[in-house]
């Protein structure tokens, strides 16, 4: 640290310089998280000293959490259920498993080596959870549209298995697993089934409202126990605002660590301190918009992808998949290469570890037309090149 502190202008002048580094939303093409609503930046600042691990100072910050809580319960069709805001995907993910490994517990179903049936396109933030709860992950191999068969989890469940993971929106391919078909198939095994919706969460209600055919994923689904969504996705709310929700009243509590201070509650959260900011730009975007806007918002998403699409294809680009969201990933030969070159001109897309020669490009909510315009021929360049 140094020795005496800087003035003020000083410390602005160099943080504004590295932001200015940061790559400008409008040459962003690869990133699930975009431009938070100017709403809900503005209702972040002013609660930037908030903190929801101290429930008795910053009361009304809490009731705000509830009522967001309230919102994406209603929205994922179970008002009666419970929930907590937490830090993203990563954290709820590992919140809805911990929950799922104590319940099996509570009900005698704990064995030595409790298992997780998995796809093996899950996010890997599972990797990670499993590390840290002794989980055995099961690996289903997705089918040639990209899904978890259902009929292949019913054959992997067994006697070690405390869970099954579906993803409502794959990071990779905004690929929305089967749902309505493996809830019925986990319903009845006595193993929870929570379904990773941290991608997909906030668009496929609003894009089944609009007529597109995707899967039903949320409560109203038979065998459903839990579901991630995330507000800092395709939510507009700031980083970091991510939400765990669950079927019962009292689900979410079953992970529950007293504080040391009485007339202090439980903590249902992996942090203790918490940001107040997020769940308050959370509550301002989602009042804000209400269910009109982001019916809009997804509409707009929908068409500017398929704009991407069509360009994509009239120059004689081919796909990877079929998107079902968002997610466009195009063949290409060199595609590392061709990335190289694209963030030497400003633009960022991603390139998968996984899937060969690939380039995936995201349409979130910052991608117009005439950002997709600018794209298609700096990545026509970069091809020859
Ligand atoms: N699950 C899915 C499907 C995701 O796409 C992501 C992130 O992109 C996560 C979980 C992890 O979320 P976070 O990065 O907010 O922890």
């Amino acid at each position: 640290m140094r020795a005496s502190g800087a003035p003020a202008s000083d410390v602005r002048r160099r943080i504004a310089t590295e932001l200015a580094d940061d790559v400008p939303w409008n040459r962003v093409l690869n990133s699930i998280c975009t431009e938070p609503h100017p709403l809900g930046v503005e209702m972040a600042s002013a609660a930037a000293h908030t903190n929801l691990g101290d429930v008795r100072i910053f009361r009304g910050t809490k009731r705000i959490e509830r009522r967001v809580v309230r919102l994406l319960l209603d929205l994922m069709g179970n008002p009666g259920g419970s929930g907590s805001l937490v830090s993203g995907g990563t954290e709820a993910n590992l919140i809805a498993l911990l929950v799922a490994r104590e319940s099996a517990r509570a009900r005698g179903r704990l064995t030595d080596r409790p298992e997780v049936v998995v796809s093996s396109t899950v996010h890997f933030s599972f990797t990670k959870i499993f590390g840290l709860l002794g989980l055995t992950p099961v690996v289903v191999p997705v089918d040639d549209s990209l899904r978890l068969p259902a009929g292949e989890v019913a054959r992997r469940i067994g006697e070690h298995t405390v869970a099954v993971v579906a993803t409502a929106g794959s990071s990779e391919f905004g690929v929305v697993d089967a749902v309505d078909e493996i809830g019925p198939v986990v319903a009845g095994r006595d193993v929870h089934l929570h379904v990773d919706a941290a991608t997909g969460g906030f668009i496929i209600p609003f894009a089944r409202e609009l007529g597109h055919d995707l899967p039903q994923f949320d409560f109203s689904v038979d065998g459903v126990d839990s579901i991630t969504i995330d507000p800092h996705k395709y939510g507009l709310a700031n980083v970091p605002a991510g939400a765990i929700l669950f079927r019962g009243a009292q689900d979410a509590g079953r992970f529950a660590v007293d504080s040391f201070f009485i007339d202090t509650p439980v903590h249902n959260t992996l942090l203790g301190t918490r940001p107040g900011a997020a769940a308050v730009s959370t509550y301002a975007v989602l009042e804000h918009l209400g269910r009109d806007g982001f019916r809009d918002l997804t509409r707009t998403n929908f068409e500017v992808t398929q704009y991407l699409v069509d360009g994509l294809r009239a120059a004689g680009h081919e796909l990877f998949a079929e998107p079902q969201l968002n997610i466009v990933v195009v063949r290409m030969p060199h595609a590392v290469r061709i990335s190289q070159l694209l963030e030497s001109k400003g633009w960022i897309v991603s390139t998968s570890k996984r899937f060969g020669e690939t380039l995936r490009l995201v349409v979130t909510r910052h991608v117009t037309p005439a950002m997709v315009d600018e794209f298609l021929p700096v990545l026509e360049r970069a091809c020859k090149e």
